[in-house]
């Protein structure tokens, strides 16, 4: 089977690479940078996400938003109009329900499928063959995608129709944003009662409090200093942004949530939207006075 990859980023990147080992594999992305992540795989460039479209059966996106996606697709490259029909579009990108619905509307008019497939478990799950792999779309559409998105991982999951694995995803990183930021209340709180960070997150972590930032968070990307975790504060607000509306929409209220959005809101003003999520550590730091860090 043809497949095509556009988008290849901090997440696509290694998305991409485990495509490479189970089928021919055409890859593109706007940056060359982003391009040059991939050499050494087996996966062939080409000069234009058309080229791209054209060559291919099923293509998978990992593009920042559903915006990007529609200007891919309708904007002045054009990609939908050489779509052949039958091809199928599964978009990897964390992305917004509604707009996916609509791209799909539009799509299906000329014969082609998409579907939301975005992931949780962020590079190191993909390169490990891991990550949650959450797919919006029928039955039949979510049986044709599953032998490409295994190449990728073992935990495929059907949430629902198209758009559902987009509201999971969103619902799932609100989620995340809060159990991060009560995580790091309370670790610099027991910081300044004179616990060691290492000793307060390892203790929750086999206790009742333990989650998904003293599992993973704080021991891979602040404990150890590196401060990377490659997911920009950016990226967590438009995901928290999309759930949030949702939320409106459905007149849901959030309001933990919405404490711990504005927190990331204080945090992204402070350190930009590009910073990476653990900086996050560095606003907690300044405001209890309790070093995290090494
Ligand atoms: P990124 O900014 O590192 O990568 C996005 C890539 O898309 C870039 O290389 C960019 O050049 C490319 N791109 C954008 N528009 C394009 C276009 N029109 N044509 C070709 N290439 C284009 O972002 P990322 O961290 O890889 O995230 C991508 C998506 O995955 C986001 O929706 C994000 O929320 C989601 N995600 C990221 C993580 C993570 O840990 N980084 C985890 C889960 C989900």
């Amino acid at each position: 089977m043809h497949v095509g990859f556009i988008g290849l980023g901090n997440m696509g990147a290694p998305l991409a690479r485990r495509l490479c080992t189970d089928h021919t594999l055409w890859v593109f992305d706007q940056s060359q940078t982003a391009v040059d992540t991939l050499s050494g795989a087996d996966a062939q460039v080409t000069k234009s996400a058309a080229e791209l479209a054209e060559s291919v059966d099923i293509v998978l996106t990992c593009l920042p938003t559903s915006e990007d996606l529609r200007s891919l697709l309708f904007g002045d490259q054009q990609v939908a109009s050489v779509l052949k029909a039958g091809t199928m579009l599964i978009d990897m990108t964390t992305g917004d329900p509604g707009i996916t619905r609509d791209l799909a509307a539009k799509l299906a008019l000329d014969g082609i499928d998409l579907i939301d497939a975005p992931v949780s478990g962020g590079p190191k799950g993909a390169t490990a063959g891991t990550i949650a792999i959450i797919v919006g779309g029928s039955a039949a559409q979510f049986s044709r995608a599953l032998p490409v998105l295994s190449s990728i991982s073992c935990n495929v999951m059907h949430a629902g129709d198209v758009g559902a694995g987009h509201a999971v995803k969103a619902g799932n990183n609100l989620l995340n944003l809060v159990c991060r930021l009560a995580t790091f209340e309370v670790v610099s709180l027991l910081v300044k009662a004179g616990v060691t960070p290492e000793n307060a997150v390892s203790i929750i972590q086999k206790s009742s409090g333990r989650n998904y930032a003293t599992e993973i968070t704080l021991p891979d990307n602040i404990l150890s200093g590196t401060l990377h975790q490659g997911f920009t504060m950016g990226l967590m607000h438009k995901d928290s942004s999309v759930a949030l509306q949702m939320a409106d929409d459905l007149n849901v209220p959030l309001p933990i949530s919405t404490t711990a959005f504005a927190n990331l809101k204080q945090a992204m003003n402070e350190h930009g939207q590009e910073s990476d999520m653990s900086a996050v550590a560095l606003t907690y730091e300044n405001d209890s006075g309790a070093r995290i860090r090494p």
